[in-house]
């Protein structure tokens, strides 16, 4: 039977090629969205012309009985959850003294307490199965702090920290729980940065370029792939040795 995968902020960017390259492999994928459904049923209906096992399904991370209702619909459909990428995250820069609390409140709670709320709805189906791979999208800013990006680097700095604590906790139970921290990656999350920000971003970084959604979805299939079974609470920073 086909492993199920259950990516979250499919709808684009990295999570929608995460998609795509866990279908080629032949997973049923639960492609998660919030507000570009657009683009969500656009890449399902491609995915499934193509003969892939697909199902776009919305839900904001953030609310739990959203949540608790998409993993109750991917286990209905798929039987099983073998693979959960916490990926839906937002940005914002700002002065910490122009931050809002509403902005703050945004930020943490979609970057990390929704990593907690899925990956909390999907660990009872983990343990039962005594089998699992969860995989967590942080950032590099989560690591080294960027200036005018409190939030999403406390946040991110969050997952980390959940990461490391979780994969102690969920090991003898059969379930290996990694992160991921990328670079600057090409998607819609950097569109407002300038031709400058981005040619400082490639003259320090040692491989020259910025990343590819590819450069991520390589590393979570490697991390969540037989390959990988002794590998748990680790941080795969995939930057192009900006941060080492
Ligand atoms: P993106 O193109 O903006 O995509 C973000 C995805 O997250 C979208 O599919 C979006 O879905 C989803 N999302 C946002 N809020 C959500 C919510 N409340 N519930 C469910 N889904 C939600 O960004 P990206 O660059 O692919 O980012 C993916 C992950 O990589 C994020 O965690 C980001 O922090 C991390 N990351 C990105 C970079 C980078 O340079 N791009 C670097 C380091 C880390 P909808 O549009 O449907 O709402």
């Amino acid at each position: 039977m086909s492993k199920t995968v259950l990516i979250t902020g499919a709808s684009k960017g990295i999570g929608a090629n995460m998609a795509i390259r866990f279908a080629e492999k032949g997973y049923n994928v639960v492609m998660n969205y919030n507000n570009s459904v657009q683009s969500a049923i656009i890449l399902q209906r491609s995915l499934k012309e193509s003969g892939y096992s697909v199902i776009a399904y919305k839900a904001n991370v953030r609310n739990r009985l959203e949540v608790d209702l998409m993993v109750k619909e991917a286990l209905y459909r798929f039987g099983s959850i073998d693979i959960l990428i916490n990926n839906a995250g937002i940005s914002n820069q700002s002065l910490i003294t122009d931050l809002s609390e509403q902005d703050w409140n945004d930020i943490i709670g979609v970057n990390l307490t929704g990593v907690f709320n899925c990956t909390q709805a999907v660990l009872p189906h983990m343990i039962n199965q005594k089998s699992g791979k969860i995989i967590n999208i942080s950032s590099m800013w989560g690591e080294v702090g960027a200036s005018c990006e409190v939030a999403y680097s406390a946040a991110k700095a969050g997952v980390i920290g959940f990461t490391k604590a979780l994969a102690k906790e969920v090991g003898p139970s059969g379930i290996t729980v990694n992160c991921i921290t990328p670079g600057l990656i090409e998607t819609s999350m950097n569109q407002g940065l300038t031709v400058e920000d981005i040619t400082s971003i490639v003259e320090d970084t040692p491989m020259g370029r910025i990343g590819s959604t590819d450069d991520v979805a390589s590393a979570a299939l490697f991390l969540t792939s037989d390959e990988s079974q002794f590998i748990t609470g680790q941080i795969l920073g995939v930057n192009g040795g900006l941060v080492i």
